[in-house]
């Protein structure tokens, strides 16, 4: 009898899963929120991103915390992170809410922290 190489493409990998878009890719724990950061309140001090490390990042033009992943750590780190944030921007969300909360910031205008709004000048101290 000889094999078919072809039959492979016809069969169902997975036949008895459904997908249902909340797999884990790489292994992480199956979840049933997204960690999501408001960056229109971050206040860039790193604490999220020292924390839960494979999950937050320091946006390197604005200076804010970013969620880049959602499977980089588990629940337990990722809330300690959340526990650590001074200003609480950091929520759970919904999977399905996060294109619209990132469609959200993107119509802020977010300025990078740091930055002197027009107009406004350095503060001078004039010494004796
Ligand atoms: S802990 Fe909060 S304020 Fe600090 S960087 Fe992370 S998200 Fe921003």
């Amino acid at each position: 009898m000889i094999n078919d190489p072809s039959a492979a493409f016809l069969a169902n990998a997975q036949p008895d899963c459904e997908i249902s878009g909340k797999e884990p890719r790489l292994g992480g724990e199956l979840r049933e929120k997204a960690v999501w950061v408001d960056e229109s309140v971050c206040i860039g001090c790193k604490y999220c991103a020292n924390v839960a490390t494979n999950t937050f990042v320091m946006e390197p033009i604005m200076g804010r915390s970013r969620a880049i992943r959602q499977d980089g750590d588990s629940t337990l780190i990722i809330q300690e992170a959340i526990d650590t944030c001074p200003v609480n921007c950091i929520k759970w969300v919904m999977f399905e809410q996060l294109d619209s909360l990132r469609a959200q910031l993107a119509a802020m205008e977010i300025k990078p922290l740091g930055m002197l709004s027009k107009g406004s000048r350095k503060i001078r101290i004039q010494e004796n």
